[in-house]
């Protein structure tokens, strides 16, 4: 007998598909079409700590919620345990969807798992979601680019390997946007860093925490004084930190327009 091959009950199961979803910054609006879809018609959903709880609760009723929620410094599930995971399933006849916070492939992972899925033969699809720096600039009314103060955007890890051996430099300044996720912890590290590569301290910087949720906060500082700000105003996120022009820019004459307008028609 041929050991490589599969036992025929193995061999009659055809693998489930894994379905990559992104789920927005929060608010359940902001799902895609194809997102709310999947996750309506979903049996297994295996998801981040990140994805709201109001999105969570659009998932059927008997579907099998999985958590593999991750916080800084306290992983409760290894990113390789979850590649295997989410192989297994698939492997056992099962589609999965995988709700990640924002969108797989901004600082999700979706990459990796995309890979093992791959190196196990099953099928993945990717479905893109509101990453939260397009998410909280929208709800902050902070545009990325604009052609008075930037034409240039970029994200960054805030907590990664070597924060400071890494080279930011170019990706902040005049007529630029620096979008740094997971950066509350190392805000102070951050700013003085930035600064140190030729940053102005006046530089305008935006906190938006928990963009898209009822608990949305936006906190103004000069680089300078972004550790001080973070620490005092008790930030905690998630949250990105938008450094350049367009973080100075006042959101609420928008929301004070729009309200007269309203009151006009
Ligand atoms: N894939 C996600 C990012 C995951 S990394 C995306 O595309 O958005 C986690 C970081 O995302 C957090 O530390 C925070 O910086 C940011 N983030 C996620 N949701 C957010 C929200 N609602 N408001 C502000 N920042 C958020």
């Amino acid at each position: 007998m041929n050991m490589m091959s599969p036992a025929p009950a193995e061999r009659e199961i055809a693998p489930g598909k894994v379905w990559l979803v992104g789920a927005g910054p929060g608010d359940p609006d902001l799902l895609t079409l194809r997102a709310a879809r999947l996750l309506m018609a979903a049996k297994v959903i295996v998801h981040d700590g990140l994805v709201d709880a109001r999105i969570l609760a659009m998932a059927p009723a008997a579907a099998r919620l999985i958590s593999v929620a991750k916080r800084r410094n306290r992983h409760s599930m290894p990113q390789d345990e979850i590649n295997a995971l989410l192989v297994a399933e698939a492997l056992a006849g099962r589609d999965v969807v995988r709700l990640k916070g924002g969108d797989p492939f901004v600082f999700g992972r979706g990459g990796e798992e995309l890979d093992a899925c791959r190196a196990a033969g099953v099928d993945c699809e990717v479905v893109p979601g509101i990453s939260a720096a397009l998410g909280a600039a929208a709800a902050a009314r902070l545009p990325l680019t604009h052609r008075d103060s930037a034409s240039v955007v970029s994200f960054v890890a805030g907590q990664c390997k070597g924060l400071t051996e890494q080279d930011w430099r170019g990706l902040a300044g005049p007529g630029r946007t620096l979008v740094i996720y997971m950066g509350l912890a190392n805000a102070e590290a951050i700013a003085a860093k930035l600064i140190d590569e030729g940053l102005a301290p006046e530089t305008a910087v935006a906190v938006i925490e928990n963009a898209s949720r009822p608990e949305m906060r936006v906190v103004r500082c000069a680089l300078v004084g972004l550790g001080e700000t973070v620490a005092g105003q008790n930030l905690r996120g998630p949250a990105v930190i938008v450094v350049g022009a367009v973080a100075a820019r006042d959101g609420r004459d928008f929301e004070l327009r729009a309200l007269a307008l309203e009151g006009v028609s």
